[in-house]
């Protein structure tokens, strides 16, 4: 029996209520198929931690789920504590301190659901987002100067190294390598930013080298959205910066029909320590304790993080078994449908035990 060790976060808002959901269907899988073996822990950080302590999770945090093989969040923010404390507090830690510089986001359209896009269903639109997630425009350098005087002058700087460039470029190539399309498009603004820009531009063209049955091309970000959207077909594998992919991957996930299915995986590719799969979206409070979140983008989660643990079949299980309920009509009311997460849940966990 293989087994791996889980470190559960469900932290806020309908966080708890999409990884219990999650959880379900991961033990459903595990009985079904009786390979493998994941020991859960939960922990209770997030929001509520830190209104009692002060502290999003515990100062020894990034120690206790180091020991871990992965790390299976929900999601952080809440009303009455600030974006900065909750962000800083717990996700961005793990992202950095784990050094998950790979942030990978599949994106399809799932049979049943309905596009926003005209004569666009499952098959049209089957990518992977790679967003760069250690550097870039995120970097946190810059500052003000004469602060709220008519003079006021402040600074964004985006910090590119080529030791981070080329390990995205090459993660992602690999992993475009390893898709049946073998396709990859390389998004930058290198016509209007000269440095970073143009170092992501020399780079992939030295790291094509290495992959030469990787078909690939290079697109401006203000022409790829609109390539997203009118030829969504041509695309397969995409990379782009922490800022390009940030806003690329929200009109990606709009594309196949809402936040509520988009998963995503912060990997450090090369395993020196726990990778953290999530759903994209956030804690959305508007819905929390109606029992209506979508476990769609927590379960698909829990397929990547599957995959990442060596347990491809089980991947493959989990979303066909997804993939055979959202076909079957049950959707909850972000895709339009009247099912509570409950209802998709079970059937999800139904659909896992009556495969063959
Ligand atoms: P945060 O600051 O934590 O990112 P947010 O309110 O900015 O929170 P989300 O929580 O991602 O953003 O929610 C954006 C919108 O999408 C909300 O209206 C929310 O109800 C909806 N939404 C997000 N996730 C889901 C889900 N799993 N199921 C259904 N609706 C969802
Ligand atoms: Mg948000």
């Amino acid at each position: 029996m293989r087994e791996y060790a889980i470190a559960a976060i469900p932290a806020d808002g309908i966080g708890p209520e999409v990884i219990a959901a999650g959880l379900q269907a991961l033990e459903a899988l595990q009985r079904r198929m009786g390979s493998f073996r994941l020991h859960v822990e939960e922990f209770p950080w997030g929001s509520d931690f830190y209104k009692r302590t002060g502290a999003m999770m515990p100062a020894d945090g990034l120690e206790t789920l180091k020991k871990f093989d992965a790390i299976y969040f929900g999601a952080v923010g809440a009303p009455d504590v600030p974006d900065h404390v909750t962000l800083w507090g717990l996700r961005l830690p793990i992202c950095q301190g784990f050094d998950q510089y790979a942030n990978v986001r599949p994106t399809k359209i799932l049979p049943g659901v309905t596009p926003p896009l005209r004569d666009c269903g499952p098959g049209d639109l089957d990518w992977v987002i790679v967003r760069e997630n250690s550097e870039g425009e995120y970097a946190g350098h810059g500052g003000r100067a004469h602060r709220g005087l008519p003079e006021e002058v402040a600074t964004e700087v985006a910090i590119f190294t080529r030791v981070g460039v080329t390990r995205i470029m090459r993660y992602a190539f690999r992993l475009a390598q390893a898709r049946p399309r073998k396709l990859l498009t390389v998004v930058t603004k290198s016509n209007a930013q000269r440095f970073g820009m143009v170092m992501w531009d020399e780079i992939a063209e030295q790291v094509s080298k290495e992959f030469p049955d990787v078909t690939w091309d290079k697109m401006l970000v203000d022409a790829m959205t609109m390539r997203m959207v009118l030829k969504p077909q041509s695309l397969d594998t995409i990379v782009a910066t922490n800022l390009h992919a940030d806003i690329l991957s929200d009109l990606a996930a709009a594309l196949a029909g809402s936040l509520g299915v988009a998963p995503t995986g912060n990997v450090d590719p090369e395993r020196r320590f726990p990778s953290m799969f999530e759903p994209i979206h956030g804690s959305a409070f508007d819905i929390t304790g109606k029992g209506i979140a979508n476990p769609v983008a927590t379960f698909w989660t829990g397929a990547q993080m599957l995959e990442h643990l060596g347990e491809p079949e089980a991947a493959a299980r989990l979303m066909a078994a997804v993939e055979r309920v959202t076909a079957s009509g049950l959707l909850t009311p972000d895709l339009g449908g009247t099912a509570t997460t409950k209802q998709v849940t079970e059937a999800v966990c139904d659909a896992i035990h009556s495969a063959n």
